[in-house]
């Protein structure tokens, strides 16, 4: 649970100046970390490449180095597209060069392999010790391997693969789905909450649908969940109905969709109610924050890393800024337009601590499309703000699409998912 501030720390985190928010709260001196202006920032996905790119925006002189060791950056947004069809790995992938060349970052193809909150280092796999006066962490999620018994990182990489990173992942899920007889079963095994893109795996299912009905119309998919509900539960049922009747299946926990176990030999699934055999299987196990958030002590006992919701600043260490899927950010889903907002709203913070400044009070946004069909979307939008319980989201702002929306609107979610998909990555990486 992140950390329920008292009213007087509420008021006192708006109002006094850095060292009564910073200090006052969370009890350390950040005078050391303002001497300076040497941002290191980890990972370079949503989250990392926003803050990254923001801090040079907003005060070039701000020697910004990214760390992230891949060269190209698979999104996971339309990375069901990819299964489905619609899309190509070529279509979600993203490079750093334009925040190397255009926006002077310093972009180190490297993993952070330890952080030294003392001395303000992080050392890399390849030896090298990078200095920060602060520091911006974005290592997205990590897996709780144990989660489920018979599940490993080797039957992910071979037979039942999660992917819930886009990369290899997506191929492996699309071959073996390109490669399963008609008539052949998929299993999704969605975890309970919290997890990265709540409505990712429905998304998933019925793009996987729309791929089996033109090409295995004989094909199911049973949805095997730990969960009592999900995200846009009604909208997607709904839809379900309507494109791809009697194809997919939902199992709640309650109803025997729980998996406890699997056997990657035999291509099977257990439950509570048995065991039951799959052709494609793709298991989406539980998860915890980046392991290197877990490494530096970022993390309490949820797994996740509890922040200062004004400044993302960690509550554990001053200095560093979580952001993006690893941080515990109240109401906010674990999304990439939530991580996005989330880098913007830190380097902002950032820059106001350097000039001796109190961050101002953050407006946070999120909008999740989905799509079940080249021309029907759906989405799901809120607004956030700041209140003694943490980031909350404003009721009465953001909403869903309407559950009798008719065919131009739902035409029109489809339209401006691809234009929010265009819009990130130019604002993230372009
Ligand atoms: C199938 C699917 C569909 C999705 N669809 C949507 C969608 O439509 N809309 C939406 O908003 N969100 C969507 N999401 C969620 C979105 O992908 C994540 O919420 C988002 O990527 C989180 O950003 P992040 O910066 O926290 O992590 P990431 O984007 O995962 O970036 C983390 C980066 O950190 C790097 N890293 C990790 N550890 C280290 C280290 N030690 N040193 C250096 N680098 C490191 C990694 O290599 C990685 O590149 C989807 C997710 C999935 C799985």
């Amino acid at each position: 649970m992140l950390q329920k501030l008292t009213r007087r720390d509420f008021n006192k985190l708006l109002l006094s100046g850095v060292a009564g928010s910073a200090l006052g709260l969370f009890g350390k001196s950040n005078t050391a970390f303002a001497s300076t202006k040497r941002v290191v920032v980890i990972g370079g996905g949503f989250g990392g490449a926003a803050a990254a790119k923001y801090l040079r925006k907003l005060d070039p002189s701000i020697a910004v180095t990214l760390v992230e060791p891949k060269a190209i950056f698979y999104t996971c947004p339309f990375s069901n597209w990819v299964l489905g069809g619609l899309k190509t790995m070529e279509d979600i992938a993203h490079t750093y060069t334009v925040l190397k060349n255009k926006y002077q970052i310093n972009i180190v193809s490297d993993v952070v392999t330890s952080i030294d909150v003392t001395k303000g280092t992080v050392k890399l796999k390849s030896g090298n010790v990078l200095s920060y006066d602060r520091l911006v962490v974005s290592p997205g999620i990590d897996f709780k391997w144990d989660s489920i018994g018979g599940y490993s990182e080797s039957v992910a990489n071979s037979k039942m693969p999660h992917s819930w990173h886009a990369g290899p992942q997506t191929i492996l899920l699309h071959k073996q789905l390109l490669g399963m007889r008609d008539g052949g079963n998929v299993f999704i095994c969605p975890p309970a909450n919290p997890f990265r893109c709540p409505p990712g795996p429905y998304e998933r299912a019925s793009l996987i649908a729309y791929y089996l009905k033109e090409h295995k119309p004989k094909s199911k998919i049973i949805i095997f969940d730990a969960k009592e509900n999900f995200s846009k539960q009604e909208l997607f049922k709904k839809g379900w109905e309507r494109l791809y009747p009697g194809m997919i299946e939902w199992r709640s926990s309650a109803m025997g969709g729980k998996v406890s176990r699997v056997d990657a030999g035999a291509m099977t699934v257990t439950t509570e109610f048995g065991v039951e055999k799959g052709d494609v299987i793709n298991v989406i196990p539980a998860q915890k924050a980046g392991k290197i958030a877990f490494d530096a002590g970022l993390t309490d006992a949820t797994g996740w890393c509890p922040i200062n919701p004004v400044s993302f600043e960690s509550t554990i260490h001053p200095g560093i800024h979580v952001i993006g899927d690893a941080s515990f950010a109240g109401a906010m889903p674990k999304s990439g337009f939530a991580a996005s907002s989330q880098g913007k709203v830190a380097a902002a913070a950032i820059v106001r601590l350097f000039q001796g400044k109190v961050p101002a009070a953050p407006s946070l946004v999120n909008t999740c499309y989905s799509l079940l069909a080249p021309k029907y979307g759906i989405s799901v939008a809120g607004v956030y703000k700041l209140t003694v319980e943490g980031i909350v989201e404003i009721k009465e702002a953001g909403g869903l699409t309407p559950i009798n929306a008719d065919d131009d609107q739902l035409r029109e979610e489809a339209l401006f998912a691809e234009g929010w998909y265009k819009n990130i990555s130019l604002d993230t990486w372009g």
